[in-house]
């Protein structure tokens, strides 16, 4: 089959590669039929987060089943089902108690806890961008879809990754009906985190990024677009809540981040969320933070060490959830808000391309060129 491969840096190529199989009676196999290129893909595309060569990308994947081990009995074949990024087994210690994102049986390196497809450090699954995928734990690790798959498939395919991922930080935040919420970033998970607040009640929603094509999306949402290339965010956020500080505050950029001057410089944004942010307000991290970042512009920063202003934060008494977002927790209501008509993240798509189209994509998304907000790979085009 054809798959999307990892060469190194900055190289990604379209190779044959032995086909996906059932391994396990609990498997299932499932034909792609839309799979993401993601932000965090881009950790490993730059290098920033080792991957081997050889080894496929891809954990936001949605398809058809086309085959079930002996021991799958929920999920059918012929059925479209989408599959959070998360693998988990369900039965551990941290899937009983909902942490799927922490699963214990499908990571196989005792020190670190959870899994994903095609993923440095988190097991050794192979990704999605590909024409199948195996599924492990298939009964527990499909959502299945309603009648509507193929029709809506841009909004379903969100919900692998980045519409759970965009809602896991403002339940971390803390976001209630009429709060004011401060997002730094505005590519995919930001303006997912964006459409989560305005869900969630959220009376308003300021989005902090300085592509103003990202910007224009965040607008067409309803949120208020702060370009920090001109504007300094934690003082226009002050502005808008009477000297207060936003209730809520979502970061989702991550160990990338850097200011609108080109200065490398990830600790900028949290600390940005503890001055932007009121007393007692919350503060949800999903942009990615790792114990190494090899690309990093100092020792510091190259040991995933961040110069955190903790002073400002616990002076506040601001809380502050962080990490990778448990799916599970949050798609199937997701799924059928999206069933219902009452959520769209398909807005943020800028492009449906064939499997063959990869490399080039990579390499504009990675670019954050002009328009290249979401690429979506289709591999049965
Ligand atoms: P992206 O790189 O497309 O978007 C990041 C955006 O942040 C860009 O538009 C960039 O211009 C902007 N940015 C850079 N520096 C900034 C700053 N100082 N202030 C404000 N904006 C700034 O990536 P994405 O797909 O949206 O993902 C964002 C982050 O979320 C990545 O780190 C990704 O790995 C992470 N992520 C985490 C999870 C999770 O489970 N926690 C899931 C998916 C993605
Ligand atoms: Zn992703």
């Amino acid at each position: 089959m054809k798959a999307v491969v990892y060469n190194g840096p900055r190289d990604v190529s379209v190779n044959d590669v032995p086909d996906a199989k059932i391994e396990r009676p609990t498997d299932v196999l499932v034909r792609i039929t839309a799979t993401n290129i993601c932000g965090s893909d881009l950790h490993m595309y730059e290098g920033r987060t080792d991957f081997e060569t050889g080894r496929t990308f891809g954990h936001e994947n949605m398809g058809e089943v086309i085959e079930v081990g002996d021991g799958v009995d929920k999920v059918k074949v012929g059925e479209r089902v989408v599959l959070p990024f998360n693998i988990s087994c369900g039965f551990c210690k941290n899937c009983e108690r909902g942490f799927t994102n922490y699963c214990l049986t499908t990571q196989p390196d005792p020190a670190a806890a959870g899994a994903a497809y095609g993923f440095a450090a988190m097991g050794p699954w192979a990704g999605g961008q590909a024409e199948m995928l195996r599924v492990p734990y298939g009964d527990h690790n499909c959502l299945r879809l309603g009648e509507d798959a193929q029709e809506k498939e841009n909004d379903y395919v969100m919900l692998s990754d980045i519409f759970p991922t965009g809602y896991h930080a403002t339940e971390m935040a803390g976001v209630v009906p009429g709060d004011s919420v401060v997002i730094y970033g505005a590519g995919p998970v930001g303006l997912m985190a964006a459409l989560s607040a305005t869900i969630k009640g959220a009376a308003k929603v300021m989005v902090v990024d300085r592509h103003p094509d990202r910007l224009r999306l965040a607008e067409q949402i309803g949120a208020i677009a702060v370009d920090d290339s001109t504007t300094d965010p934690v003082q226009f956020v002050l502005d808008q809540t009477m000297g207060l500080g936003a209730d809520r505050g979502c970061e989702c950029v991550g160990y990338q981040a850097h200011d609108p001057q080109g200065t490398e410089d990830p600790v900028m944004t949290l600390n940005r969320l503890v001055q932007s942010v009121r007393f007692t307000g919350g503060i949800g991290v999903v942009g990615v933070f790792l114990p190494q970042d090899p690309g990093g512009p100092d020792e510091m920063a190259q040991q995933g060490k961040v110069a955190f202003d903790y002073g400002l934060h616990w002076f506040k008494g601001q809380t502050m959830g962080n990490g990778q977002a448990p799916v599970k927790k949050y798609n199937r209501q997701l799924r059928d808000l999206i069933a219902a008509g009452k959520a769209s993240p398909s807005f943020i798509v800028s492009h449906n391309l064939s499997l063959d189209q990869a490399p080039d994509a990579y390499q504009n998304f990675d670019e954050r060129n002009d328009g290249w907000t979401k690429v979506i790979l289709k591999p049965q085009q």
